[in-house]
């Protein structure tokens, strides 16, 4: 065995020279190791230390493979070793890990040679670089080449901002290579249509702040533009003087497409393309602001389909969705570019015009005139599918200045007006009035009287007389009334519809439901009102409730009454939508026992088709036709014809609103069998129509034909 003392390895070098060695020993960068043909290690310069970590007295002596090779690298370097030694050549240098003191492996570059000296042991010297560094800015390279060649478009200038380099992904974007723009600045990539302002900022922004980012439009070589998210860095050197300017470029046409859709989809309608209520709104709201810094006024208009329902149900709904887009159509082709047209829902479409004139005198007509012309294109012949159809609309318009109003109280108004002009007969246009306004307002001061009513109880039932041919009272009909405190007994003329409209027709309906049924079981404990039958008036949108078949139910059980002397009036208006569901219902009311008669009968939607189907027990003549009977042959005519209907189907007709003895004694003659009107009584509290049955009941003790019909006008 060789010495291994670092004395051998000074003896060793001693045929190379001092200088040498020093120069060796003190190399910075290098490791330099010496190792017998068995790995002890006979040489160590002071840069092995630093790069493994051991000192040369721990390194000198001990063995190759148990300092720095890491142990899956033990059979490869014991054989290249061999090889070398034997062949006293070193290998080719490369890269190799090998292991430090502390355990951690470290990338060094490697070269070997085997020095023989006659007479001395063969020293194979090993000289490792640490390239850790080297690697890291090859990493960092790496990923700038890949970074640089990314999706992004990107383009390097110098500090003139003269391009340098491009990338792939910009060629790919713009069409221009390379070689096309070197030496040019950016700007080639700018489009027209954008000025140089927004390149002049940028290259502010970048002197003062080092970057700036923005949208710009961009230009293809073709020429074709579109938007790009750009940002601009100066890159500076240790001094902090800019050396190059890196721009990447991200092409946002799908993006901005993406938002525009988005928008499209939030502010305009889908079906019409038209804005929605909500940008109506947005902008009904800038043009009120805008009449305040320039005083003028606007005119917005409510527009409504008329009968859009009834084309809907019976053409069906993409008849309908095509007269809506007809609609939109003519809407923008009668406005000017800068008014709105909206579709605000259903078959519901909104114009704001702004700009009308300096004052209401001016701007009023010109929005007659406006609404007008809008009125006039919407009625023109449409062609829907395999249908002509001729529309018209309906429309209410408000006027607005800086004066204004809300946009919520702006909408109510046109809203308004547009009611009013339904009410007028439609196609045709209203405007809104203040005292339209304080109708609503009464309006809503009625709901809310309403609503109190009913908690407090301040309806109560008059009763009006229904009586035979031979002039014998049979029974009566409810009719409800409001004693609303301060004012006194409230006419249902001005409630009802109201109570309709608010939803409150059920609980109200309820009540006379109830009271109705606890007055007839107080009269069924007299003779003299036991056999009367009380009628009871029965909303649409009361019968058309689930449940109220329950209500009656309850109301009759509640009561203990004979279903039999209740009798319920239904309007026509309840057969105009799902016949067969309320012919069910009336199947159901009819088989508890109660009476079911049809009010106000010749007003409505008369067919006789539908007559057949309905479980009825008794026509009400209207008394429009009553009224006339005698002065409009028509009216006669019909009076005449409903009575021989309700002969032939087996119904009872009664007449209701018989005021004089000529009309009643007509209508006997007709054939009609029962009779309700002023006539015999207006509609009394329950003490005068108790007191009036009386009467009644005490002459109908004597000799029945002696009862002459004047003696029942009051
Ligand atoms: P209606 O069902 O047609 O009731 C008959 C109306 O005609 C009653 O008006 C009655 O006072 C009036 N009338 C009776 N005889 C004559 C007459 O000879 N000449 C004239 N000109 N009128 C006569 P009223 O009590 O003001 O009721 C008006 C309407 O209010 C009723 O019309 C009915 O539709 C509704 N109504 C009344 N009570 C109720 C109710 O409890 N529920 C519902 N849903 N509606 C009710
Ligand atoms: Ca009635
Ligand atoms: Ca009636």
């Amino acid at each position: 065995m060789l010495s291994a003392s670092p004395m051998a390895a000074s003896n060793h070098f001693s045929g190379a020279g001092t200088s040498f060695h020093s120069l060796f020993d003190n190399v910075d960068a290098m490791s330099i190791q010496g190792y017998l043909a068995d790995g002890t290690v006979v040489y160590w310069n002071r840069a092995s230390e630093q790069i493994y970590g051991y000192s040369p007295e721990e390194a000198l002596g001990s063995n190759l493979y148990d300092l720095i090779i890491p142990p899956d690298l033990l059979d490869v370097v014991r054989a290249s070793v061999k090889e070398m030694f034997e062949t006293g050549q070193g290998i080719a240098p490369g890269r190799l890990e090998l292991r430090h003191k502390d355990g951690h492996l470290l990338p060094v570059y490697s070269s070997h040679t085997v020095v023989r000296v006659p007479g001395q042991p063969t020293v194979l010297f090993c000289m490792d670089t640490d390239i850790r560094e080297i690697e890291r800015t090859e990493g960092e390279l790496r990923i700038a080449a890949v970074a640089f060649e990314a999706q992004q478009g990107m383009v390097i200038t110098d500090a003139q901002g003269l391009i340098l380099r491009v990338n792939q992904a910009l060629t790919r974007a713009t069409g221009y290579t390379a070689a096309e723009v070197m030496g040019c600045t950016p700007e080639v990539f700018q489009a027209e249509r954008q000025g140089t302002e927004i390149f002049r900022e940028a290259w502010l922004a970048v002197a003062q702040t080092g970057n700036w980012q923005g949208e710009m439009w961009c230009r293809r070589k073709t020429g074709m533009t579109f938007a790009a998210w750009v940002s601009v860095n100066a890159v500076s050197d240790s001094n902090g003087r800019v050396t190059h300017y890196v721009c990447t470029q991200t092409d946002i046409t799908e993006r901005k497409l993406a938002e525009a859709r988005i928008a499209q989809l939030a502010f305009y309608d889908a079906l019409t393309g038209l804005p929605n209520r909500q940008l109506l709104l947005d902008r009904l709201q800038q043009a009120v602001a805008e009449c305040v810094r320039q005083p003028c006024w606007g005119a917005l208009f409510f527009i409504d389909i008329d009968h859009f329902k009834t084309l809907n149900d019976t053409l069906g709904h993409d008849v309908g969705d095509d007269l809506l887009r007809a609609m939109a159509q003519r809407l923008n082709a009668t406005l000017r570019k800068v008014d709105t047209a909206a579709r605000f829902g259903g078959d519901e479409f909104v114009v704001l015009i702004e700009q009308l004139g300096p004052s209401a005198a001016e701007a009023a007509p010109r929005a007659q005139a406006v609404g007008e012309k809008i009125l006039q294109a919407l009625s023109q012949p449409v062609r829907l599918g395999d249908h002509h159809y001729q529309g018209s609309a309906s429309m209410g318009v408000t006027l607005f200045s800086s004066q204004a109003c809300g946009v919520d109280d702006l909408l109510k108004q046109a809203d308004l007006a547009l009611y009013e002009a339904k009410a007028a007969g439609r196609n045709t246009l209203r405007f809104f009035d203040p005292e339209m306004q304080a109708a609503v307002s009464q309006r809503a001061l009625t709901v809310a009287g309403l609503r109190e009513a009913l908690l407090r109880k301040q309806f109560l039932l008059y009763f009006q007389p229904q009586v035979d041919t031979s002039g014998r009272v049979c029974g009566a009909e409810a009719l409800v009334r409001w004693e609303r405190p301060g004012i006194g007994i409230v006419q249902p003329g001005e409630f009802i519809s109201i109570a309709e409209e608010a939803g409150l027709i059920v609980p109200l309906g309820r009540w006379v439901l109830e009271a109705a049924c606890q007055q007839l079981a107080r009269w069924d404990k007299d003779e003299r009102t036991r056999d009367l039958t009380l009628a009871v008036n029965v909303s649409a949108g009361q019968f058309r409730r689930a449940e109220f078949i329950d209500h009656v139910v309850a109301a009759i059980q509640g009561s203990s009454v004979d279903p039999g002397k209740l009798k319920l009036e239904l309007t026509e208006s309840l057969l105009v939508e799902d016949l067969d569901g309320v012919v069910a219902k009336m199947a159901a009311l009819k088989a508890l026992g109660i009476g079911l008669a049809l009010d106000d009968f010749g007003t409505g939607y008369s067919s006789l088709a539908y007559l057949r189907r309905l479980p009825l027990d008794e026509l009400k003549v209207d008394r429009s036709f009553v009224r006339d009977v005698l002065v409009d042959p028509k009216s006669a005519a019909i009076a005449r014809t409903i009575v021989v209907l309700g002969q032939t189907l087996g119904l009872e007709v009664i007449a209701e609103g018989v005021e004089t003895v000529g009309q009643r004694e007509l209508l006997v003659e007709m054939g009609c069998q029962a009779y309700q009107g002023y006539l015999f009584s207006r509609p009394l509290p329950l003490l005068a129509f108790e007191r009036f049955v009386e009467a009644a009941w005490r002459e109908g003790d004597a000799p029945k034909n002696s009862a002459k019909p004047t003696d029942w006008r009051q």
